[in-house]
């Protein structure tokens, strides 16, 4: 049998209740740090690293000559004044800070001293009780279909943890969904999967090159975790983030859908989630930039065509 610790702690970029996005009904979703691939349209850059970084609120600073303490912390010189500009709260002059990313080395001391929370590490440390108390917190709307839903990130990344969040919630009955890239080692997922109600699965491009370059791996791993746990009894609501240029092509579709209809009755739900560029700011805030800067959401019109192609095969479908 595999043992685990029961003081385990793991890596998390937010907790966040009342979520209806992850899965069935209202969830609480757990956002784990790391992942493998590098999605030109994450939505969530800051979970890609597993280390800290600094993130940055301009909005929430309170300006160098009330406070400044950030600047005289910083054993880098990363941190400087930029020009004087007038406050969006109430007009006054205000004189903000500007970081130099090439200097700075995310040692995160000046998160230490900032009073506004301006400046803040990207994720926290958790033990696996304080999750579960905060999970347990929100019960009360999770009703039916509602539970928790692991997500990162990659969940996978952090699989002790991950199993140990999982394992917890079953066995107090609690619903549990894992929402993954399909990106880790199959025995992992054969391990964790008594006590997953469903995988929310990632099928991002169906051909292995394109596949490289988009998310920075291959697919064949993805594809064979998939089948594999089709193969073993569990519940799959696939996701396909439809992104013109890209992924969103009839020909990839249809490749989408046969490998679908050979899982079976594994798949319970084939998501099209259209493209949207909303998270552009989180880019900004880590100090990255974001890549896919010429590309429009689908049209309707697009979406609802490579809907009635899922549907043609028979597949349980919606645009999400
Ligand atoms: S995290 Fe970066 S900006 Fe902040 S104190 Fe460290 S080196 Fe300076
Ligand atoms: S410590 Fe925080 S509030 Fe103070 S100047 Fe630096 S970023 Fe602004």
């Amino acid at each position: 049998m595999w043992l685990m610790s029961e003081n385990i702690k793991g890596r998390v970029y937010d907790i966040q209740g009342y979520s209806v996005h992850d899965g069935p009904g209202i969830r609480t979703t757990v956002f784990l740090m790391g992942c493998p691939l590098t999605c030109l349209w994450c939505h969530s850059p800051e979970s890609q690293n597993y280390d800290f970084q600094l993130s940055w609120f301009d909005m929430r600073c309170i300006g160098t000559v009330k406070c400044g303490l950030c600047i005289n912390v910083c054993p880098n010189s990363a941190l400087y004044e930029r020009e004087p500009e007038k406050s969006l709260i109430d007009n006054s002059t205000i004189t903000k800070i500007n970081i130099d990313r090439s200097k700075c080395d995310n040692c995160l001391a000046c998160t230490k001293v900032c009073p506004a929370n301006a400046l803040v590490p990207s994720g926290y440390d958790i033990s696996l009780e304080d999750v579960f108390k905060r999970i347990i917190k929100d019960k009360k709307y999770y009703g039916k279909d509602g539970g928790v839903t692991i997500s990162g990130g990659e969940p996978m990344e952090q699989f002790e943890f991950t199993y140990a969040i999982a394992k917890r919630c079953k066995e107090s009955n609690l619903t549990v969904c894992v929402d993954t890239t399909g990106f880790a080692p199959g025995e992992n997922y054969e391990k964790i999967l008594p006590y997953v109600d469903l995988f929310l699965f990632d099928l991002k491009h169906m051909d292995p090159k394109r596949s490289r370059n988009f998310v920075g791996v291959d697919n064949e791993l993805i594809l064979e975790n998939a089948k594999l746990i089709a193969k073993n009894g569990g519940k799959l609501q696939i996701r396909i983030p439809t992104i013109p240029k890209l992924n969103a092509s009839m020909e990839n579709m249809m490749k989408t859908a046969d490998f679908c209809k050979d899982l079976g009755d594994a798949v319970t739900m084939i998501q099209l989630l259209p493209y949207h560029n909303m998270g552009t700011t989180k880019y900004l805030r880590i100090g990255l930039n974001y890549k896919l800067v010429n590309v429009d959401p689908p049209s309707d019109e697009e979406m609802q065509s490579y809907l009635d192609l899922m549907l043609s095969y028979d597949l349980p479908a919606q645009i999400h």
